[in-house]
């Protein structure tokens, strides 16, 4: 049995750092899930006011690009089917796994429920294309850490408790960009909707035919030009 064949509708919240990141990191099986009826919400931590590259015009600022992101990222989520997407004001390229971001993390897993929590893999310091962005590495940290001990544990922030939030405990964790993964879905079915979602993010993938090209190049070794494959893989933690 697949492991994400669930018997009833999930909710399923999606925390990473930055605009793209969901789509980037597992696109494909976040539209996937969306289809089979889960619900699927993404609390992202940063705008990614930072995300400046070769393609960005010169009178670009930080401020002006976090808008056009969060208008990116609500783009691409209509198109993987997601039902909300939060930013959390943090900025971008200064994520620090502290008691802060920790608190306010479990204070969204508190406030949400989530059956499944997706993150990342904080120990990927390389990836295929270099150094593994130190947000992605701090948001999947302050996430773990968030999820346990501290979620379903009252004693931890109990000024959250204060505020409202009961102890909530997610029953999967699911972390994307893991180099130690358990678990490796077939996504080819779902793979043109994460291209095009992706193409939403159009600040960030440079020429369209050109990115196009490098994402046909994450098929699988056993794919055929008639038969193209594409997986996306994960370490998925259990805890019921
Ligand atoms: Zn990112």
């Amino acid at each position: 049995m697949e492991p994400d064949a669930w018997k009833v509708p999930q909710h399923i919240l999606v925390i990473l750092a930055h605009p793209d990141d969901p789509e980037f990191f597992c696109g494909a099986t976040l539209a996937r899930w969306s289809r089979a009826g889960h619900r699927i919400t993404y609390q992202l931590l940063t705008c990614g006011d930072k995300g400046f590259n070769e393609s960005t015009s010169a009178e670009m600022t930080p401020d002006v690009l976090c808008a056009i992101r969060q208008e990116e990222q609500l783009a691409a989520a209509k198109i993987i089917g997601v039902d909300a997407v939060h930013f959390m004001d943090c900025h971008d390229g200064y994520l620090v796994p502290d008691l802060d971001l920790r608190r306010d993390i479990v204070r969204v897993i508190r406030k949400f429920k989530p059956d499944i929590l997706v993150t990342c893999d904080p120990q990927t310091l390389f990836t295929l294309f270099g150094i593994n962005h130190p947000d992605h590495r701090a948001a999947g940290q302050a996430t773990m850490d968030a999820v346990f001990p501290a979620a379903g544990n009252a004693v931890f922030f109990p000024e959250l408790l204060i505020e409202g939030h009961e102890p909530h405990m997610p029953k999967e964790v699911w972390c994307s960009l893991s180099m130690q993964p358990n678990v490796t879905l077939d996504i080819t079915e779902t793979w043109p909707i994460k291209l095009e979602a992706l193409l939403q993010h159009k600040t960030q993938i440079g020429d369209i035919e050109k990115f196009k090209e490098r994402m046909k190049s994450r098929r699988t070794e056993d794919s055929t030009d008639e038969n193209p494959r594409y997986e996306e893989k994960f370490r998925v933690v259990k805890y019921s």
